[in-house]
């Protein structure tokens, strides 16, 4: 069994550890205990708001976005099978199935996300990968179904 040797960065916490996996370049936020579904893993806050979306913000309203208070927030990849969804009624980080420690955190980019600032091809390798990642406004109503979506999300769709 070959170990990945990954760089830790500090994220101030010994709840979460950011890991740099030298295969992918890719960095992710990683959960260093168990949750249960359903379970609150943190609560989060607004480090400062912009009017255009960047690959670091999420969005809440037509011209609102804000980048995450603690910061490491924003190493959560995209995925098409998260296992964290953003509340943003309460602004924490909630968990949609169990979560073991060690397990890297994900959630669905267009569950926040309207129309992103950097659309990318996803290879999160899921069954369920929709493919192209670049917002809400590009999937069907059947494509989006089977997501937690934001208060914002929900009423672009007329929700
Ligand atoms: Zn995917």
């Amino acid at each position: 069994m070959i170990t990945p040797t990954y760089q830790t960065l500090t994220t101030g916490t010994d709840l979460f550890g950011v890991r740099l996996n030298p295969a992918t370049g890719f960095k992710g936020l990683f959960s260093n205990q168990s949750f249960d579904e359903g379970e609150e893993l943190f609560t989060f806050s607004v480090r400062s708001l912009h009017q255009k979306p960047t690959y670091l913000t999420v969005q809440i309203d037509e011209k609102t976005h804000f980048e995450f208070e603690p910061e490491f927030l924003q190493y959560m990849n995209h995925h098409c099978d998260p296992n964290v969804h953003l509340d943003l009624n309460n602004f924490t980080l909630v968990a949609l199935k169990p979560i073991r420690e060690g397990e890297e955190l994900h959630f669905f980019y267009p569950s926040t996300e309207w129309k992103m600032d950097r659309p990318f091809a996803c290879h999160c390798g899921s069954k369920k990968c929709i493919g192209i990642i670049s917002g809400a406004y590009a999937l069907s109503t059947t494509q989006l179904a089977n997501y937690q979506l934001s208060p914002y999300i929900q009423q672009k769709l007329g929700n």
